[in-house]
């Protein structure tokens, strides 16, 4: 077979609605219609259905949707709900469990974080602030990053891989995924926070791993300056589009080195 072909169907495929950004949803939606609309045809002209719904599944396939528009009417009208069952973005955070302690909770209990002096909200202990920092070098300055995680998800060191790519750093073992984060930073900041808390808080080591991640990236909220740069970090709504939807995020990043330190999905 020549290879004129291959390249003549390359020029209709749009790779930002297929394979890995294929869109579940629109995929059904998408083949549904196409299944009724062919068997419409059907009943018309046999052929003219057959050869419709061949187009289609070739559009399907090579496009991602042959409805014009398809990618925007179902981020619309589709519910939420039934959207984040199909979402590839993955968010960091676990779901909490009934049996979790409340973040809030335990930082007041280990004075880390407690009312503010002149307005009403809450906000971090000075003294954990400075030694909060300082752990952050440590852990930087050791390398210790592997090391600190494999302890804490008692996990082999020597299997522990990490992977980064936009707004998300991961730990991996054998392919498996361990844990998320918004970027190296953000994980330093948590390992060097369960460090402080396993030193300051006596039941820290009995709450469950998803408990501490949540209790950790609650924390960030607090953080300022950036664990990798020292840079200001600043906190703004954004919009994040994903394969099927778009969600409201406040979105905390370091001004300095754009590291993504907190991302919190709105309205859940
Ligand atoms: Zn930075």
């Amino acid at each position: 077979m020549s290879t004129e072909f291959p390249r003549f169907v390359d020029r209709f495929r749009q790779p930002e609605y297929t394979g890995k950004n294929r869109c579940t949803p629109c995929t059904i939606v998408n083949v549904t219609m196409a299944v009724f609309v062919s068997a419409g045809l059907t009943f018309v002209t046999p052929l003219l259905g057959v050869v419709f719904f061949a187009f289609s599944l070739a559009a399907i396939y090579l496009r991602g949707y042959f409805v014009p528009g398809t990618p925007t009417l179902t981020k619309r009208y589709f519910p939420n709900r039934l959207l984040r069952l199909f979402d590839k973005h993955e968010t960091a955070t676990p779901a909490p469990q009934e049996t979790d302690r409340e973040p809030e909770e335990v930082l007041t209990e280990a004075n880390v974080i407690a009312s503010c002096e002149e307005i009403d909200d809450l906000c971090l202990d000075e003294e954990f602030r400075t030694t909060w920092h300082d752990t952050m070098e440590r852990v930087m300055e050791e390398g210790a990053e592997k090391s600190d995680l494999s302890r804490i998800l008692d996990a082999d060191e020597a299997n522990l891989e990490f992977e980064e790519h936009d707004n998300a750093f991961l730990a991996r073992i054998d392919g498996r995924r361990l844990g998320q984060w918004e970027s190296r930073a953000a994980l330093v900041a948590d390992l060097a926070a369960a460090r402080v808390l396993g030193d300051r808080y006596d039941d820290w080591d009995e709450l469950t791993v998803d408990n501490q991640s949540r209790i950790l990236s609650g924390l960030r909220i607090f953080l300022e300056t950036c664990p990798e740069c020292g840079g200001t970090i600043t906190a703004e709504q954004e919009t994040v589009e994903s394969c099927c939807r778009s969600m409201e995020v406040v979105a905390a990043t370091c001004e300095g080195c754009d590291a993504r330190i907190l991302e919190v999905e709105q309205n859940r």
